[in-house]
């Protein structure tokens, strides 16, 4: 074994006896705290407000501002969590001789790479992330590790994101061209429904927006940080008669909505979803739309791998997805990689 290879082993080596998978999630055993752990524990940090990374009833919680707030609007039930909001890059000392701060992971608001460092070893918990561009986000961060952990969701090479540009831009022709058609796109409410209204502004779609309810808090709690989505409605708020009104236009609902009673009130609706997924036929199939936009926000094939390079880490751990897909390109870049199969993290949510 040459230098370099042993001084890997031991890196490794090191970092599991501070670093490990318990039933909860991913524990550091130092600083007796649990990174976006899936059973209420006693310190937990999440590193964004979706609901299979942040969970209620913890006793303590680290977190950016903006996920905070994110889980004050969607989760809590009571007050009894003492929260510290860390701004990025912002450190703080988590006991027993860890520091913990955060990078931003270009997911959604307020995302974070969870960065861990003890004992001059630094563990980066990327959370979910991606790498192409967000206007309702800040970008991803590379931070040099020594272990780089990482989602695998979108890890096999079928999965290639198009820029959302050119996504936006098919549903725009379709609008122009089906005039008389209700074009209702599905999307999740925290981070795709933001990210998808305000990259239609940008690409120079002027008419307001209409919302199912769904999305009213959280597109308001986008706009509390700065966010401009332009003009939007609910559609609650417009007389059941008015239903020429939507003609032509955009409405925006969860993804389950767009083929239910609830889209029966629209002028000859154009069910459409926006997902990753959608780069599969059959998934687009399975969700009866007739228009299909491939907008992802975690990373794709080429992305992912390019990531843990970029790290520079010689060991990256794989919490969950397509782990060996991943494990074996990243071993065959000389990485030592290996699989977490840690529990409970929800593939269709994105
Ligand atoms: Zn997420």
């Amino acid at each position: 074994m040459n230098a370099s290879a042993e001084k890997k082993v031991q890196i490794s080596s090191i970092a599991e006896t501070w670093m490990e998978v318990r039933a909860q999630g991913l524990y550091c055993k130092p600083a007796d705290c649990y990174i976006d752990p899936v059973e209420p524990v006693g310190r937990a940090i999440i590193t964004h407000g979706h609901a299979d990374h942040a969970r209620s009833g913890h006793g303590e919680v680290f977190a950016t501002p903006e996920t905070i707030a994110i889980m004050r609007t969607r989760y809590y039930t009571n007050d009894d969590t003492h929260e510290t909001a860390l701004a990025y890059d912002a450190r703080t000392d988590l006991g027993g001789g860890v520091t913990l701060w955060f990078a931003s992971a270009g997911h959604i608001l307020g995302s974070a790479q969870a960065v861990l460092e003890y004992n001059g070893q630094r563990v980066v918990a990327a959370g979910d992330f991606k790498r192409h561009p967000d206007p309702t986000c800040a970008p991803f961060e590379v931070v040099p590790c020594d272990v780089f952990i990482t989602e695998a969701t979108f890890a096999l090479p079928v999965f290639q994101h198009p820029p959302l540009e050119s996504e936006v831009d098919k549903l725009m022709r379709s609008m122009r061209a089906l005039p008389g058609r209700t074009h209702i796109v599905g999307v999740y409410a925290l981070g795709k429904c933001q990210r998808v209204m305000k990259t239609l502004r940008l690409a120079g779609y002027a008419h307001p927006f209409y919302l199912h309810g769904a999305l009213k808090r959280l597109t308001e709690l986008y706009e509390s940080y700065g966010q401009d989505f332009g003009a939007w409605e609910l559609v609650s708020e417009i007389p059941r008669a008015d239903k020429g009104r939507f003609r032509g236009k955009l409405v925006l609902c969860p993804p389950a909505q767009i083929n239910d009673r609830w889209s029966r009130r629209f002028a000859d609706p154009l069910p459409t979803v926006a997902s990753g997924w959608m780069q599969i036929r059959a998934r687009a199939r399975q969700k009866r739309a007739e228009m299909a936009l491939v907008v992802s926000d975690h990373a794709d094939w080429g992305d992912l791998i390019r990531t843990c390079k970029e790290t520079g880490a010689p060991h990256v751990w794989i919490t969950h997805g397509r782990v060996e897909a991943l494990e074996y390109a990243l071993r065959r870049e000389g990485i030592n990689a290996k699989g977490l199969n840690l529990i409970g993290r929800d593939e269709g949510v994105e």
